[in-house]
């Protein structure tokens, strides 16, 4: 309840959260105190879930903060969801996003950009930013986002909380609209590391409805966290503390490593040479993988549909001009305007066409356009065919890392959260941010971010720890000892 007087007084402006039904809550509350007081309670008693809309809830819309979706409501639970609900989890409402998970910052949103709760000049980060802020402003306790190369550790970073990308096929991802299928991972937002780690003991496991979906033990992490007693190796990687991070970020991280190995973590310099090529490949990977998934968005078997009366109107004026061109011109001309006439859009591909120039917001569009145009024929070799021979090795430098170190550290992010609208006209800046997160995504590996401190322009910093894939456990303990 002081959850849902969190939501109204702060929502308006926050805007984390973007469909939230406090009948539903109610009723959901009181169903799950009947099973408190029966003695029969689920694991996650007291979680109170933000969800992010790119995640199927039964009966609730989902639209993914497009307005090809706007009016779409979820059929069935995501395996996820159905996994919360058994627990006994409360899910509080649908958080704000990144359209289709596009972003990095919650700004390209059908329902407008989410705020920092720091600073509501800030960006909350993307393109989880609504699963994100909805924790830190304490409109709920733990919510859950999606990573495809960044978007729950950065956000977690910008607003302070704790972000878990999990292994990839770690979780579930029946009920998660897909983006780029071989990167996509849902995991928890949290305010401490212990419970991300009951989260992702909660949500994991080997699901039939996701045939990718890995058929490896989940372990206890709650308390592989609670009782760490172990070494720790922490591999220091020289390409992620380069040009470009704000050396206030740098310094900060530094002094809180130099705090570990004083309790008796063991610092090893280690080489990511592929590093630098990161980002590229992820956006030459992400963008092909996602223009096949978003290709099904045609607004016939559903999404938005322009009208089409309309359409029939615009095709009728266009073929009675076209005709009457015709009869006047001779030659050339003449040719020329009857091939028109014959490459006259159908009103069924004219339909497809105006419903998704319609539903798709730019940012969702470029990507469409990038990811075809390294797909297509001439230039499969040269980008698509050339990013995954970079994302093996990419890999690659991550299993000889791992060979010697139990986890990686790195920042985050390369800055403190950036203000509305200063990276939206420059999409490469935008991309920048993701330098150092994108690479787990291509490796599978796991992820999370850790509040560091507090930076001298008063806003959050995160410290990013990589672990190999399955080793979730080594992560939350490395990220249990920063806080
Ligand atoms: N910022 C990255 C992008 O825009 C990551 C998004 C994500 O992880 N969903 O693609």
């Amino acid at each position: 309840s002081t959850y849902l007087e969190t939501i109204k007084s702060k929502n308006p402006e926050i805007n984390a959260i973007v469909h939230f039904d406090e009948d539903s809550v109610l009723k959901q509350a009181s169903d799950i105190q009947k099973k408190i007081d029966s003695g029969k309670s689920g694991n996650l008693v007291g979680a109170v879930v933000g969800v992010k809309d790119v995640i199927s809830e039964k009966g609730k819309k989902l639209t993914c903060s497009s307005k090809m979706l706007n009016n779409f409501e979820s059929v069935y639970d995501a395996t996820v969801i159905e996994k919360l609900k058994r627990e006994d989890a409360l899910l509080i409402g649908r958080c704000n996003m990144d359209e289709f998970a596009m972003g990095s910052s919650n700004e390209n949103s059908y329902h407008g950009p989410a705020k920092n709760p720091h600073d509501t000049s800030k960006v909350p980060g993307g393109s989880s930013g609504g699963s994100a802020a909805a924790v830190a402003a304490g409109m709920c306790n733990v919510s859950l986002g999606s990573d495809t190369g960044g978007s729950i550790r950065q956000p977690a970073s910008y607003c302070g909380v704790v972000g878990l990308k999990p292994t990839y096929s770690r979780v579930s991802r029946h009920g998660l609209v897909a983006f780029a299928s071989s990167f996509d991972c849902i995991g928890p937002f949290s305010n401490s590391v212990e419970d991300a780690a009951l989260m992702l003991q909660n949500i994991a496991g080997k699901d039939p409805m996701d045939n990718s979906s890995a058929d490896v033990k989940v372990e206890n992490y709650l308390d592989a966290v609670q009782n760490d007693s172990g070494k720790l190796k922490i591999g220091v990687p020289k390409e992620y503390f380069g040009d470009g991070l704000d050396d206030e970020i740098r310094t900060m991280i530094e002094d809180r490593l130099k705090g570990l190995e004083s309790e008796g973590a063991e610092l090893v310099p280690i080489n990511l040479p592929h590093t630098k090529y990161g980002i590229a490949t992820y956006y030459i990977l992400a963008t092909a993988e996602a223009s096949s998934n978003l290709a099904r968005y045609d607004g016939v078997r559903y999404g938005h549909r322009a009208d089409f009366k309309t359409i029939e109107e615009e095709l009728g004026k266009e073929k009675e001009a076209i005709e009457k061109e015709i009869k006047i011109a001779v030659g050339a001309d003449k040719e020329e305007a009857l091939e028109r006439l014959t490459k006259l859009d159908s009103p069924l591909s004219r339909l497809y066409k105006k419903s998704r120039t319609e539903g798709f917001g730019s940012e969702v569009k470029r990507r469409i356009m990038l990811g075809t145009y390294v797909l297509s024929a001439g230039y499969y070799d040269a980008y698509y065919a050339k990013a995954q021979k970079v994302r093996r090795l990419i890999k690659q430098d991550f299993e000889t890392a791992f060979e010697k170190v139990d986890v990686i550290v790195s920042p985050t992010a390369p800055t403190t959260a950036f203000d509305l609208g200063s990276n939206q006209d420059d999409p490469v800046q935008m991309y920048l941010n993701d330098i150092y997160t994108t690479t787990a995504n291509l490796a599978g590996i796991c992820g999370i971010s850790v509040p560091a401190g507090v930076h001298s322009n008063g806003l959050p910093v995160g410290v990013q720890f990589l672990g190999n894939s399955f080793r979730e456990s080594e992560i939350l303990r490395a990220g249990r000892r920063i806080e």
